[in-house]
């Protein structure tokens, strides 16, 4: 395997710089290697002009535009996320999640009523990342409200479950049920990853912490 720089400069000499440039933006992107940004690059220069102007303008939109749920701190361009605006969703339970990925994935399997709670991570001493970190005091704020339930459904990693641990010690006190999906999840599965039956039976299992 020659290494990516030596990569780079032999293009360089056989594709324009244009496209050598394309390449390189590509191979930034999370999962994309060399190859692969190679084909996206030639594939971009063959598609007819006003499809690459659609794709640029909606990457640019989306930038400008989404942001976080102001009550589920998920990604959305509202104030308020379609699930939080819902009034068909039970808003006195809130399933806790480390990322907006793991809320898709919820959301797949069709059968969860309730609301959610982005995290942005979870609690890593290792990494360096505490309870502030994570958007833990934004949940807080929300059981000032009538909640029912608290699902955490953090990952089953090292990093997932002390974060569970940590909130159920925090949401205890307050009297609120805090429950913890099943295991049976792969250890150190992101949940973006699992079948939605499992998914579901995590779900139906879940445990009082
Ligand atoms: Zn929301």
């Amino acid at each position: 395997m020659e290494d990516w720089e030596d990569f780079l400069s032999k293009t360089m000499d056989y594709y324009s710089s244009q496209i050598s440039k394309l390449i390189e933006e590509l191979s930034r992107l999370p999962g994309i290697g060399n190859k692969t940004a190679q084909r996206l690059a030639f594939h971009i220069i063959n598609l007819p002009e006003e499809q690459v102007e659609r794709l640029s303008s909606v990457i640019r939109a989306a930038k400008r535009d989404v942001r976080y749920c102001k009550e589920c701190f998920t990604l959305t361009d509202a104030e308020l996320c379609p699930i939080c605006r819902s009034k068909n969703r039970d808003h006195g339970i809130i399933m806790v999640v480390e990322n907006p990925r793991d809320l898709a994935a919820y959301e797949k399997t069709g059968k969860y009523e309730g609301v959610y709670h982005v995290l942005h991570g979870a609690i890593s001493p290792m990494l360096g990342i505490g309870p502030g970190d994570i958007k833990l005091k934004e949940l807080m704020a929300r059981l000032q409200r009538e909640v029912k339930e608290v699902i955490i459904a953090t990952n089953s990693s090292l990093e997932g479950e002390t974060t569970a641990m940590y909130i159920s010690k925090l949401i205890k006190p307050t009297g609120i049920r805090v429950t913890r999906i099943a295991s049976g999840v792969p250890v150190g599965g992101d949940l973006e990853y699992i079948d939605e039956v499992t998914l579901l039976r995590a779900l139906e299992g879940r445990v009082e912490l």
